[in-house]
């Protein structure tokens, strides 16, 4: 069976499946390099993070699995992208959905698939991502790349029509009905505040009050809370709104800004540097 086939009974509607597939092809066919979709979910009762059955090459995503900073990460997220270069097989594209925060909602799924394509497609392009290392610096990594490529993603999704922001919205309303009975915790590690300040500013960026009534609500709960990421926000917000990140090398340079700025919110422990 075809892994076209296989997404479409398994992870999406077979109607919206073709604007994700046509992405995938094009990804493929522009010698972006293979792109492969696994789900993973929580087993409670043996205490780890399962693969779901039926996964298409498991052991390239089982790696990943071993590893408790990516596996905190994911459970932290919707999903997550690991690209990839191998040796025989050219650029490889991971695209991991964590189940337990889809809910089995299928438009959150095809929204969420595309938004990860987006990341592929950045590669693809030639646009640049933080290397990953480990712990702190893994976190920055990841969410300084996601506050300025999130930028092009959501014009990316928009112009494909996969509505992104409504799920977008449903989870952050989701948020905020949370705080109202567990309030936001005072102290953060050093990775959820990077990780709280990379969200924040994907909403300044990406909502107003026209899109997203609640943001008020949602600016003045963290502001209060966390007056100092509040300024690392605004800073990076302003900053990256300024820009025009298409261009490659005003890309370039705002991702080590975007990395500048929240690394302080959070000193890491090892360097980090651009994969360009
Ligand atoms: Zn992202």
């Amino acid at each position: 069976m075809s892994r076209r086939w296989l997404l479409c009974l398994a992870l999406l509607p077979c109607a919206a499946q073709d604007v994700i597939q046509d992405w995938i092809r094009e990804i493929e066919q522009s010698g972006g390099g293979q792109v492969l979709i696994a789900r993973a979910g929580y087993d409670a009762e043996a205490n780890e993070i399962r693969l779901a059955p039926g996964t298409t090459r498991p052991e390239l995503f089982a790696e990943y699995l071993h590893q408790l900073a990516f596996v905190r990460e994911l459970m932290a997220a919707q999903a997550l992208t690991v690209s990839r270069q191998t040796p025989e097989e050219g650029p490889l594209h991971l695209i991991l959905i964590n189940t337990a925060r889809i809910a089995g909602r299928r438009d959150v799924e095809e929204a969420v698939i595309g938004h990860e394509l987006g990341h592929a497609w950045l590669r693809t392009l030639g646009y640049p991502a933080v290397a990953a290392g480990n712990s702190v610096a893994n976190c920055l990594a990841i969410h300084a790349t996601d506050a300025v490529q999130h930028i092009l993603i959501r014009k990316e999704l928009r112009r494909r029509g996969i509505d992104a922001e409504t799920p977008w919205i449903a989870t952050l309303n989701d948020a905020l009905d949370q705080w109202k009975v567990r309030p936001l915790p005072a102290a953060l590690t050093p990775c959820e505040r990077i990780q709280t300040a990379s969200q924040w500013v994907d909403v300044r960026l990406g909502l107003d009050e026209a899109r997203w009534p609640r943001i008020t609500g949602y600016e003045a709960q963290l502001k209060t809370r966390y007056p100092d990421i509040e300024q690392a926000v605004s800073g990076l917000a302003a900053y990256l709104a300024g820009q025009d990140v298409a261009e490659k090398e005003v890309n370039r340079r705002a991702l080590l800004e975007a990395v500048r700025r929240l690394r302080a919110l959070a000193p890491p422990t090892t360097p980090l540097k651009t994969n360009q």
